[in-house]
């Protein structure tokens, strides 16, 4: 039976993901949060037949790191990475198999689809606004899924992620064409609502996703996660990879 880590154990999602893989009959051999021995993280990534990391960006190369020394296959869910933390990433895919996802649901894996496609048929006449909602102690924003929907977006569009992004709107003024807004609304215990908005005169399309529960990314996670441990070649894998098995 597949033996999973969490990192991040003690976290919203940390004890989603543990609740998960008990409802899925999948072993956790332990779990490391914020404060823990030396040698405890070697010891989980040894452990454990993959990883699961939801905790925060500053943790990513110490479970990273671990995860490439025990050759374990990781899960990063964590989201506000920067680029130094996709660096770090892209190094690993070297020696280990891994998926960074900014979002574990299978819904917002199929949105994400649906977006690129939506962008690649509509032609820059259609402004892109992307909305979302979250909990009042979410840390980043916009949130990694408003991220993911613009790259998917951009990609849609043949320009690199990021490129068309304007994340401060400053003090207003025209809109630039072709170019992806985001607003973030935080507040209650919303798990994370996202509207993908295409505008042109006289007519809107939106594709939107809501999660109802953080049970939705906890069960992708450990979906993903018996995938990856499912004797991947090294590689960065994305949750479209998950979907498409
Ligand atoms: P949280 O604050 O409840 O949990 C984070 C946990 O990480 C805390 O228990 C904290 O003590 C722990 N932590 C801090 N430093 C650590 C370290 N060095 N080593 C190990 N653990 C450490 O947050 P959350 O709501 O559970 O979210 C965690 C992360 O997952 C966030 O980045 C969030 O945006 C992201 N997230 C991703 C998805 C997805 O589908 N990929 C879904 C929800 C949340």
């Amino acid at each position: 039976m597949t033996a999973i880590g969490i990192l991040g154990a003690a976290g919203r999602m940390g004890r989603a993901i543990a609740e998960a893989a008990r409802e899925a009959g999948v072993t956790v051999v332990g779990g490391i949060d914020r404060r823990h021995g030396a040698g405890e993280l070697a010891a989980l990534a040894a452990a454990s037949d993959v990883l699961i990391d939801f905790s925060v960006p500053d943790a990513l190369a110490a479970h990273v790191d671990a995860a490439v020394a025990a050759r374990t296959p990781i899960l990063v869910g964590t989201t506000g990475l920067a680029g130094d933390h996709h660096a770090t990433i892209d190094r690993a895919a070297l020696s280990i198999a891994l998926i960074q996802a900014a979002n574990t649901s299978l819904g917002v894996t199929l949105l994400a689809r649906l977006v690129r496609e939506a962008a690649s048929r509509l032609s820059e006449d259609w402004d892109i606004e992307i909305v979302e909602m979250h909990h009042r102690h979410k840390r980043d924003a916009p949130s990694g899924t408003a991220l993911l929907l613009g790259a998917s977006a951009s990609a849609g569009r043949g320009a690199a992620t990021g490129a068309l992004d304007r994340l401060d709107r400053g003090t207003g003024g025209a809109r630039e064409p072709g170019t992806i807004h985001y607003a973030s609304l935080r507040g209650g215990s919303v798990p994370g609502d996202h509207q993908v908005i295409f505008a042109t005169e006289g007519e809107r399309v939106e594709l939107g996703h809501r999660a109802e529960s953080r049970g939705i990314f906890a069960t992708g996670a450990i979906r993903a996660a018996l995938w990856l441990a499912g004797g991947r070649p090294p590689g960065r894998y994305t949750m479209d990879d998950v979907l498409a098995a």
